[in-house]
């Protein structure tokens, strides 16, 4: 378990590794890929990175950890694999590990924990087969890069019985439709009361082949936020920064040729490109306000 660079966890927790993607375009430039690479390469990640895998040794680290922590659960993957038919051994241990998982989750209430996936069907399965309980602590969300991607997913997402459900648009690739965002921010009645989505993340690609992403786009996804009062959190530009900077628009690695858009992005590195939106960084977390 480590401490994580990624701005809104305190460390990441990942009992289960490994993913069976891509789905999209979104995974085009896989950290989490590229990570595993490495690590293969030290000899310190031993399986392929396709396999998703329950690591047992990992599953109880929380309960060592007095202090209340934020953890990005599963860093490194998706938790639920594809069924495989037949069915195997190793895929009934993982889905038996999502149980412990759970089981550990709801143990330590002092933390926070949060799930990102892309298949938010195998998680609508899982849960219909398993009834699990979602303990109140556990923040269940998607991660979209476009509104294809949202479109397709965001339905399963307001149907799962997560207490706290939010959304990352990381890498976020084109518009979001701010009606469409609206109405998801509203919310929608269930059995147990009125749920929205209460968290929304927007982060630029880095790493790799990297995409610049739009500043308008973002300005859309944060003036909806603001809005309709649900928190903001701007992880970063990535690679790619909105700077007019003279010494910047000499760059000769530059992007500009978004249609019916003035804007042109240079690639600086994400150190470089900051975590600005209009001359302020948007730090607003659901369980402290908003700004
Ligand atoms: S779902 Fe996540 S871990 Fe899997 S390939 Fe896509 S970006 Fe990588």
């Amino acid at each position: 378990m480590s401490k994580t660079k990624i701005e809104w966890a305190d460390q990441v927790w990942n009992p289960i590794v490994g993913c069976d993607g891509p789905f999209s375009p979104g995974c085009d430039h896989c950290y989490a890929r590229r990570m595993a690479a490495r690590l293969q390469g030290m000899g310190a990640y031993q399986q392929p990175f396709d396999q998703i895998v329950h690591q047992i040794h990992k599953t109880y680290y929380p309960r060592k950890i007095k202090r209340p922590t934020t953890f990005f659960v599963n860093s490194m993957g998706e938790m639920i694999p594809k069924e495989p038919a037949p069915l195997t051994l190793k895929y009934h241990h993982t889905m038996r590990g999502i149980w412990d998982i759970f089981s550990v989750m709801q143990e330590c209430e002092r933390h926070k924990f949060m799930i990102l996936t892309k298949c938010p069907v195998r998680w609508a399965d899982w849960d219909k087969i398993t009834n699990p309980t979602w303990p109140e602590n556990v923040w269940f969300g998607i991660s979209a890069e476009d509104p294809y991607r949202l479109a397709s997913r965001v339905h399963t997402l307001k149907e799962l019985p997560a207490r706290h459900k939010f959304i990352s648009f990381e890498p976020l690739l084109g518009r979001i439709s701010p009606k469409t965002l609206e109405r998801m921010l509203r919310g929608h009645a269930t059995a147990e009361g009125w749920r929205g989505i209460e968290w929304v993340i927007v982060g630029g690609e880095t790493g790799p082949g990297a995409r610049p992403m739009h500043p308008d786009w973002v300005r859309e996804i944060r003036d909806t936020c603001v809005q309709n009062n649900v928190p903001f959190f701007f992880k970063g530009w990535g690679e790619w920064g909105p700077y007019t900077a003279p010494e910047l628009s000499e760059s000769r690695d530059l992007f500009n040729s978004w249609t019916h858009s003035f804007v042109t992005m240079f690639r600086v590195g994400k150190k470089r490109a900051g975590r600005e939106l209009d001359g302020k960084e948007w730090n607003e977390y659901p369980w402290e306000g908003i700004e």
